[in-house]
């Protein structure tokens, strides 16, 4: 399918690793033009490079904490300088945080809350004029299953993703008819993260592949395994693209079937 995403022109936050990455290649395959960041330089140099050889000056990339105001305000300089407007955001950077109620302190807390709101409130703010000015204006954010189905492990991450997606619903009411908004609710994906996660919890001896099996199938992943970040990123392709231009504030979950609810 033709996702009409020729000449458009995105920014991918976080997209110099995972589900980001995926979603730039996605798009630059697309016939768009997409900017990337994320705060560590070495790692936007190592996905840049083989996406400009590819891609030529479709691509750019910038490094920014989405978290951090000023950067942000740097970062839409830079976009705008080079595409001229923009017609699609992607508020993807983050991270997970493993922990109970216990073992989650105030600080760690507020640092939680702190990244999932601010990494989608700071981008969006920044952006927001000129999603409005394009004809095709489009918001997606990369969010969890853990919004609806929080495990016990991962308290404060799923609580925050709660909130998230209510804010999600709220931004696609007010940015109506010039911006939609919408989500993409995911699982347990193959990234840098699980590559962390296998680094520190695999047993001894352990494979990454058999970790992430084993990930899945203690989870009860109904598909048997973990996702690859293709697979979110053809979703967020979708839902930011023309294509889907009556769809707003809609959430579409790639989690292997991992949700319990109809
Ligand atoms: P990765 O760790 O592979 O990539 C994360 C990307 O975000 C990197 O480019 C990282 O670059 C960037 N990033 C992190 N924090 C910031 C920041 N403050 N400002 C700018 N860039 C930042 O993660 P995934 O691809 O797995 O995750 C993508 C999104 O999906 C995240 O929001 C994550 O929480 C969510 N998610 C992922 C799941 C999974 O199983 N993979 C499950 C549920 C949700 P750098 O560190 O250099 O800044």
């Amino acid at each position: 399918m033709d996702l009409e995403l020729n000449g458009k022109r995105a920014v991918v936050t976080g997209g110099s690793a995972g589900i980001g990455l995926a979603t730039v290649r996605l798009m630059l395959a697309d016939g768009a033009r997409v900017a990337l960041c994320g705060r560590d330089q070495d790692r936007l140099d190592a996905a840049l490079a083989p996406l400009s050889e590819e891609f030529g000056g479709a691509v750019m990339a910038a490094r920014c904490d989405v978290l951090e105001e000023d950067q942000v305000a740097a970062f839409r300089a830079q976009v705008l300088e080079r595409f001229g407007g923009l017609d699609i955001l992607v508020n993807n950077a983050g991270q997970g945080r493993q922990s109970s109620f216990a073992s989650t302190t105030d600080a760690e807390w507020e640092a939680e809350l702190r990244l999932k709101f601010f990494s989608v409130i700071r981008p969006t703010r920044a952006f927001l004029p000129d999603l409005k000015a394009s004809d095709a204006g489009a918001i997606v954010v990369v969010n969890s299953i853990q919004a609806r189905q929080p495990q016990p492990h991962m308290v404060a991450t799923a609580a925050a993703r709660a909130g998230v997606q209510n804010l999600i619903k709220s931004m696609a009411n007010e940015f109506a008819p010039e911006v939609r908004v919408n989500a993409v609710l995911v699982g347990i994906i193959d990234s840098g993260q699980w590559e962390k996660h296998w680094r520190e919890q695999g047993e001894p001896g352990e494979s990454k592949d058999d970790y992430l099996m084993r990930a899945a199938r203690e989870r009860g992943v109904p598909l048997g395994r973990i996702g690859r970040p293709e697979e979110p990123a053809a979703a967020v392709a979708f839902l930011a693209s023309p294509v889907s231009g009556f769809t707003t504030g809609a959430s579409l979950e790639v989690s292997g079937g991992t949700s319990r609810f109809a």
